[in-house]
């Protein structure tokens, strides 16, 4: 039976998070809802450790290409280049320095269907179209347009994992085994347990 207790996701605190002084307000957005920090780490990541996150999933070059495309046309607007491979190559490049230009927060969250909380509490990956409440839709408000403009990645505060099977590979590539902790939280009580029978004295 599946445990729901247990699955995890992946967040990165971007530079750009850092940056802005919004590590303690992202965290506690995750925290409040009921999650549990089970690892954490800081560091300067590699180009190479970001090409290799996103390209984990090897569809997703291909994906994220048509994805990008279609929001062009969708807006009436003509993208920079018609192949999706040449689309991502390119978006590759720009979170490439975008993502290794200065520390990161690495987070493995667990509890209760983590991957889908947190993209929820996360909002969409546009600020501009992340609703209001949203950790994007409250603290940036870069968009496509803008950052198209200027040759740069979106600059959206956070990374989180998109399905389980991300969260999975993604937390291997930056997590040891021995790195992430199993341990009780008293919180889980109330949020999990069967029977509320030990409240009263
Ligand atoms: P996420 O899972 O919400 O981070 O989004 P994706 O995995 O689809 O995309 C990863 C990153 O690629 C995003 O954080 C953006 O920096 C960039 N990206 C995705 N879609 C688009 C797009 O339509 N236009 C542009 N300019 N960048 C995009
Ligand atoms: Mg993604």
């Amino acid at each position: 039976m599946k445990n729901f207790k247990k699955e995890r996701t992946l967040v990165i605190i971007k530079p750009d998070g850092l940056q802005r002084s919004l590590v303690g307000e992202i965290i506690t957005r995750y925290e409040r809802i009921g999650l549990k920090l089970v690892g954490l780490k800081m560091m300067v990541p590699s180009a190479e450790m970001i090409e290799k996150h996103y390209t984990l999933d090897p569809e997703w070059v291909r994906i994220t290409g048509e994805k990008t495309i279609k929001g062009y046309k969708d807006k009436g607007m003509k993208p920079p280049i018609e192949d999706p491979l040449q689309v991502t190559k390119l978006l590759l490049e720009r979170l490439k320095k975008y993502m290794a230009s200065g520390p990161v927060i690495a987070m493995v969250w667990q509890g209760a269907h983590a991957v889908q909380i947190v993209r929820k509490i996360t909002g969409k990956t546009e600020p501009l179209m992340s609703d209001v409440g949203t950790i994007r839709g409250d603290f940036v408000l870069d968009s496509y347009e803008m950052s198209d403009i200027d040759e740069r990645c979106i600059r959206n505060l956070i990374h989180s994992s998109g399905s389980v099977k991300e969260a999975e590979d993604e937390i291997k590539h930056w997590f040891r085994e021995e790195e992430i902790i199993n341990y009780r939280l008293i919180q889980e009580q109330i949020l999990y347990d069967v029977n509320l029978d030990g409240i009263l004295e």
